[in-house]
C-alpha cells in the first residue's frame, strides 16, 4: 500500500472522538488507525505486528455519525472462540477462549451510508416466464411408443423504457479501498440498529482510517484521495435496476442501461464494531478477528510446531525402546531361538513406530502452509 492511501481521508475536527486522537500507520499491513493520543496501542489494531509510526501530516477523518455499538458479551464472546478453537490437532499453548478473549482489543470499521436522487431514463429487456406444454416421445420394450406431457418453464423477452426518479437513503458503501479484502468474520453487519454516535460508545477503540472518501466524481483530483463514488454509483445502479424490474412485472432482467443524474447526496460514515485478538505461534503473532455485532470469529488456525515435535520425540522414543528391547531379545534368541521371533518382531514395530514419529512435524507443516495460503495478503506473508 502507498503512503498516499493510508492518509487521512476526509477532513473534520476532533469533535466527536471524545478524546484526543492521533492516526498511526503499521508499517507492515500499511493500514492506519486513528486512535486515543493518551492510550495508542502497543500492537496494530489490524494485523497485531506493527512496527506502528504516527502519522503528522493530514487532517483528522471525518467524525462520526452513526456507530453500531459493540453488542457481543464477553461470554458470548468467548463461547464463540472456544468453538473456533476446538478440534484443531496440536493448538499452541495460548491458543484458547480465555487469552482470546482477555487479549481482544475494540476496533471500528468504518463504512459510507449514502442518500441520494437517481433521476434518469432506462431501458431494459425484462423477462416473463410463462408455461410452456412439449410432449415426449419414449420407446419402452413390449409398450412402443409413448407420448409423454411435460410442463416447462420458459421466459419472454420484452424490450422495455422508461423514466426514473427515486429517492435511496442508506445505500451501504466501502469507506476502505480493499473492504472485500477484510476477513470474513467482519464481513457481514445489520446497519439498521446503527445509533448515533457518542464518544462513550467509542470509548478507547481504535478506528481504521476509511481510505475512499465522499465525491460525486470518480477522480477527485490531484493528491485528493481515492473516490466512494464509483462503488456507491454501482450500488445505486443495481437499486434502480431492481426497482425498474419489480416496476415492469417481470422475473428477469437483461442489457439495463440507465442515464442517471444524481443529486441530493448525503453521506454519513458508519462504524461498525470488531474485536481483534491474537496468539502467538512459530515466533510470530497471528490475529483472531471478531465481529463485534454477531460474534463471528475467522484468522488463521495454525498448529504448534513444538508441540508437533514434543509428540514427535515421544513417539520417536517409544519407537527406539522397541526396537532396542526387539535387538536385546534377538540376542537373547540366540541361545533361546524362540524368542529370536518376538525379538524381531518387536523390532520391525519400533521401526515402524519411529517412522510415524515424523507424522506429527510433518502434517503441521502442511497444515500452517495450508493456512498461510489461505490468508489475504499482507497478513499471509512470513
Ligand atoms: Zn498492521
Amino acid at each position: 500500500m502507498s503512503e498516499e492511501q493510508v492518509r487521512p481521508a476526509t477532513a473534520g475536527s476532533e469533535a466527536g472522538w471524545g478524546s484526543a486522537r492521533v492516526t498511526i500507520a503499521c508499517q507492515r499491513c500499511g493500514r492506519a488507525h486513528y486512535v486515543v493520543r493518551d492510550h495508542p496501542p502497543q500492537r496494530c489494531p489490524f494485523c497485531m505486528q506493527g512496527p506502528l509510526q504516527e502519522q503528522q501530516a493530514g487532517a483528522p477523518p471525518a467524525a462520526p455519525e452513526m456507530v453500531l455499538p459493540l453488542s457481543v458479551t464477553p461470554a458470548r464472546m468467548r463461547a464463540a472462540l472456544a468453538e473456533w478453537t476446538r478440534g484443531l490437532w496440536l493448538r499452541p499453548p495460548d491458543m484458547t477462549a480465555e487469552m482470546l478473549c482477555a487479549r481482544a482489543q475494540p476496533v471500528f470499521i468504518p463504512t459510507w451510508l449514502v442518500d441520494a436522487r437517481v433521476q434518469g431514463r432506462w431501458r431494459a429487456e425484462i423477462g416473463f416466464d410463462y408455461q410452456a406444454v412439449s410432449f415426449e416421445e419414449r420407446y419402452g420394450e413390449g409398450q412402443g411408443w409413448r407420448s409423454r406431457e411435460r410442463l416447462e418453464t420458459r421466459v419472454r423477452w420484452e424490450p422495455r423504457l422508461g423514466r426514473f426518479e427515486r429517492r435511496y437513503e442508506n445505500v451501504s458503501v466501502p469507506a476502505l479501498d480493499d473492504q472485500r479484502a477484510l476477513p470474513a468474520a467482519w464481513q457481514q453487519y445489520d446497519p439498521s440498529r446503527a445509533l448515533a454516535a457518542t464518544a462513550e460508545v467509542l470509548a478507547g477503540a481504535a478506528v481504521l482510517v476509511p481510505t475512499l472518501a465522499p465525491a460525486t466524481a470518480p477522480d477527485p483530483g490531484e493528491g485528493a484521495a481515492p473516490s466512494a463514488w464509483p462503488e456507491a454509483e454501482r450500488l445505486l445502479r443495481r437499486a434502480a435496476e431492481a426497482d425498474c424490474l419489480r416496476a415492469s412485472g417481470g422475473q428477469h432482467i437483461r442489457a439495463f442501461a440507465l442515464q442517471a443524474r444524481y443529486s441530493d447526496l448525503h453521506w454519513t460514515l458508519l462504524l461498525l464494531p470488531a474485536w481483534v485478538s491474537w496468539y502467538s505461534e512459530g515466533g510470530r503473532v497471528w490475529p483472531v478477528f471478531i465481529n463485534g455485532q454477531t460474534g463471528a470469529v475467522s484468522g488463521a488456525r495454525c498448529a504448534s510446531a513444538s508441540a508437533a515435535r514434543t509428540v514427535g520425540i515421544v513417539i520417536g522414543v517409544l519407537g527406539l525402546a522397541l526396537v532396542l528391547a526387539g535387538m536385546l531379545l534377538a540376542i537373547i534368541g540366540l541361545v533361546v531361538p524362540p524368542v529370536a521371533v518376538v525379538g524381531t518382531v518387536l523390532a520391525l514395530v519400533g521401526v515402524a513406530v519411529l517412522i510415524l514419529a515424523f507424522l506429527p512435524p510433518l502434517w503441521a507443516r502442511a497444515h500452517n502452509r495450508r493456512v498461510l495460503g489461505e490468508l489475504p495478503l499482507p497478513l499471509g506473508e512470513d
